[in-house]
């Protein structure tokens, strides 16, 4: 009898417990070791001494612990929390070292049901929440699986119709002008021209504030460094006579074309993407704002790339191959804190505009979304200054260049993009802030995390 009761306890708590893969994205120092680090920090907090108002097990005290628990995946690299914390916990602390390829860490939430069903049969229950963190740029890869070598040719080209892009191409192109389509294939002619394309991405995206940067593991490759399939540029010079196999430059290129596609970008769906079941992505709307309007416009259609990968439902062939399985998607715009209060609500509407053509299609394909603005690891205090008589909202921190404390007032986001006028006379310049002082034993300071968790977790702890 005790033994059957055993088993049966054991049945329910395995109908209780749940397993849950966030998957959280973005651009290049868009924020997500800062964000990951936090919520891991905050979720081994909770409970105890986290600030997590607007989520509400936290609020109503239901949350009894977390901690963190080995992965089940084993051959998918663990995201460095000790290293980012000791980095924080330094004196002066430092942001942590972002991490450039996939990386995850998993926690058990352990909490009591709300639901009186569940709690009748169980106390307790546990929450598997597997963090699982990825370049934006990845994704951006998606439509290259639409594509022919051809097409992503003619594509590129256009690109480089844009002078400041051409500019900075130079290399480059004369290097490849003098490669005849039809001359043997040969890795010493290929592999400096691939590492010249290779250069002129990470050129654009730091001259040019460029963030639609393709193939996105080119510049984010991780452990392919090197590897053949990522050297081939696009053929941009002229006509190829028909029928070039891969013994021939163009045909080499178009076969490695290929296998980036299969391999790189299709391997990372159907063994990742497939399996996620929720996804913040982190969008740095500010820092795209200091750099321009060219950067901003940039950073724009890479959202909307991004948001595509997330509208493929309707187009059946992809859902085919990879049977994505998302039904919550966050947006959220990082480095709130980089700005007074009042104008956290305007930042939140800015992205939300970003998205918002990708936004109407993925609601069709049944995906929840929502746009928030949050800080990770809030490092200012926000407060208010006189100012020739008039109250201001204004916010202290250490500048992040020289260590130096200050008091300021960042200014306004736009709701709207401005006119060309406006980027022309004044632009932006929100300060970037060194992280704050803290001690480890305390939870990081944040901005809305809590409305964060509430909107990707809140369901799964009832
Ligand atoms: P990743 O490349 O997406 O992993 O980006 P990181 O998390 O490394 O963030 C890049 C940089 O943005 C950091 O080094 C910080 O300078 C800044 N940053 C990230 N999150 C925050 C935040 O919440 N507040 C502030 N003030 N700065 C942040």
């Amino acid at each position: 009898m005790r033994q059957w009761r055993n088993k049966a306890e054991s049945w329910v708590q395995r109908g209780l417990d749940r397993r849950l893969r966030l998957a959280v994205t973005g651009l290049s120092r868009s924020g997500k070791t800062a964000f990951i680090t936090s919520l891991v920090n905050q979720l081994e907090h909770a409970g105890l001494d986290a600030r997590l108002p607007h989520w509400l097990p936290a609020a109503e005290g239901r949350i009894l612990g977390s901690q963190r628990v080995p992965g089940r995946h084993h051959h998918v690299p663990a995201f460095g929390y000790e290293a980012a914390l000791s980095q924080l916990a330094q004196t002066p602390p430092v942001w942590p070292e972002p991490t450039r390829g996939i990386s995850e860490i998993t926690l058990a939430i352990r909490y009591c049901p709300k639901n009186r069903l569940k709690r009748r049969l169980q106390d307790t229950a546990t929450l598997y929440l597997e963090l699982v963190d990825y370049p934006g740029e990845w994704l951006l890869d998606l439509p290259l699986l639409s594509m022919s070598y051809a097409e992503w040719s003619a594509q590129q080209q256009e690109l480089l119709q844009t002078p400041a892009l051409a500019r900075l191409a130079h290399p480059w192109l004369t290097a490849g002008a003098v490669i005849a389509p039809d001359s043997p294939a040969d890795d010493a002619v290929l592999a400096p021209l691939a590492a010249g394309y290779t250069q002129w991405l990470h050129d654009i995206k730091r001259e040019c504030g460029a963030y639609l940067v393709q193939p996105g593991r080119f510049v984010l490759p991780g452990e392919y460094l090197g590897a053949p399939m990522l050297q081939f540029v696009p053929w941009v010079w002229g006509a190829v006579p028909a029928g070039l196999g891969e013994q021939h430059h163009y045909g080499m290129m178009e076969t490695r074309f290929e296998h980036y596609k299969k391999h790189l970008v299709a391997g990372f769906y159907r063994e990742h993407f497939a399996g996620f079941d929720r996804q913040i992505v982190l969008v740095d709307c500010l820092s795209a704002l200091n750099r321009g309007t060219d950067s901003f416009a940039d950073l724009s259609r890479a959202v909307n790339a991004i948001v595509q990968s997330f509208d493929y439902g309707k187009t059946g062939w992809w859902r085919r191959l990879f049977a994505p399985r998302i039904d919550k998607l966050l947006f959220a715009a990082t480095k709130a804190d980089h700005l007074t209060p009042d104008q956290h609500s305007r930042l939140a509407r800015l992205l939300s505009g970003l998205v918002r053509a990708g936004h109407r299609h993925a609601r069709l394909a049944g995906i929840d979304i929502d746009t928030l603005a949050l800080a990770s690891i809030k490092a200012t205090h926000s407060g208010e200054v006189i100012h020739r008589g008039e109250t201001i909202p204004a916010l202290q921190g250490r500048r992040l260049d020289n260590g130096e404390s200050v008091t300021l007032y960042p200014g306004e986001v736009p709701e709207n993009l401005p006119d060309a006028d406006f980027w022309q006379q004044q632009g932006f310049d929100f300060t970037d802030f060194s992280p704050p002082v803290w001690q480890p034993e305390q939870p990081l300071p944040h901005l809305r995390l809590d409305q964060a968790l509430a909107f990707l977790l809140g369901d799964k702890l009832a």
